[in-house]
């Protein structure tokens, strides 16, 4: 009788300490997937839309993303920024903001997209134990953001298959990048959350007739494409000039590749394949992707400092250089900064009419001095109508 009363009394007790972690970590989650990231709007700034404006179905959804337009007074190009299509490589969205908050525009338009895969920015990898959230020190304080994961967060988008097969190509993938919206271009109308959300930014680069879509990436240093632009065949002329004048006037190198054609779903080869768009996609170095790292917290996503992945350097192991110093994201956000900037001003001079002119965004050089922080705005500065949150 009294085993029986001890059996249930610990039964009881664990019951009551399971419900108390669930309950703690539920809190958790919330808050990180509720966490408000403000925008303030720049100078450039003339509109604010939403992904369902170019496709209706999207309405409602996490997916709904705000896409910034910055217009010049004189017409122009257009150039389209992705900035979270992997939240986890946060120089990505950190750019798409810095052109948010600061640019101008004399001559053009610019479409800035801070989170292409909202769904991402909600979720940490699972199991992963990566930090909820990062903040980028500012002058006036600091600004958080949702620390996010490669793929959309599985509340929005569940069961994944057990083969994903790329539409419209039929190519076999991987199951889990059924959720990756770095593989679900050029997407469909009909398809998955993640599918619809590149349909409607295929939708997107077709009516506002985008020029040049530049999609923003971190690679760990163990992977052979990083600190480079991928390009689509239709941009590998721009590709290999940006590559050349930003080697040579912005302090830093970058290379140049061909996006594969036997690799399907990507966005630098299916916003060429399926738009007018010239397609190409920039990576930076993140040693926290880095498989062999060590503690994965805030400091190491900000820092980019890791002995471990320096040891596999000392090993041959890597395809970036790395040493005490690291990757910090001053300087991967930097990288990005400038190659952006490089793009349009080459573009520009050969085809002086559908050129695409942006200022007072800052080059590497300028973020390495100064900090990210210094070019995020202060939203309690600003006024309630120039303010949207991501
Ligand atoms: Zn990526």
């Amino acid at each position: 009788m009294l085993k029986d009363k001890v059996a249930l009394f610990r039964k009881l007790l664990f019951f009551i300490l399971g419900a108390a972690l669930m309950g703690a970590a539920g809190i958790s989650f919330h808050h990180s997937r509720h966490l408000p990231e403000p925008v303030v709007l720049g100078p450039g700034v003339t509109q604010v839309k939403k992904l369902s404006d170019y496709f209706q179905d999207l309405k409602g959804t996490i997916n709904d993303a705000n896409v910034y337009v910055l217009e010049g007074e004189k017409p122009g190009g257009a150039v389209l920024i992705l900035g979270g299509t992997h939240p986890e490589e946060p120089a990505g969205r950190l750019t798409a903001w810095i052109f948010t908050e600061n640019a101008t525009i004399e001559q053009g338009r610019l479409f800035v997209i801070l989170s292409a895969n909202r769904s991402a920015t909600t979720a940490t990898r699972l199991g992963g134990a990566y930090p909820p959230d990062y903040t980028i020190p500012t002058p006036w304080g600091g600004r958080t953001f949702r620390m996010g994961d490669r793929w959309s967060n599985p509340l929005d988008q569940w069961p994944d298959p057990e083969v994903y097969i790329h539409y419209p190509s039929r190519q076999e993938l991987a199951y889990v990048d059924i959720r990756n919206l770095n593989r679900t271009w050029p997407g469909r109308a009909n398809g998955t959350l993640t599918e619809k959300t590149c349909y409607a930014m295929i939708q997107l680069i077709k009516e506002e007739k985008i020029d040049i879509a530049i999609d923003l990436h971190e690679a760990e240093l163990q992977y052979p494409v990083i600190s480079t632009i991928v390009a689509h065949d239709n941009g590998q002329d721009l590709a290999a000039m940006a590559s050349m004048m930003i080697s040579g006037m912005e302090g830093f190198d970058i290379g140049m590749e061909n996006s594969p054609h036997a690799l399907r779903g990507l966005s630098h080869r299916e916003i060429g394949d399926h738009t007018e768009a010239i397609s190409l996609l920039l990576e930076a170095p993140e040693p926290m992707l880095d498989a062999t790292r060590g503690r994965t917290d805030r400091k190491l996503l900000l820092e980019g400092k890791d002995e471990f992945v320096v040891k596999a350097g000392q090993h041959g192991l890597l395809f970036e250089r790395i040493d005490e110093n690291g990757w910090p994201i001053d300087k991967r956000v930097g990288r990005h900064c400038s190659s952006i900037l490089q793009i349009p001003e080459i573009w520009s001079q050969d085809f002086p009419e559908q050129a695409i002119r942006v200022s007072n965004v800052p080059r590497y050089a300028e973020i390495l001095e100064k900090g990210t922080g210094a070019f995020l705005r202060d939203p309690s500065q600003a006024s309630a109508d120039r303010i949207r949150y991501e």
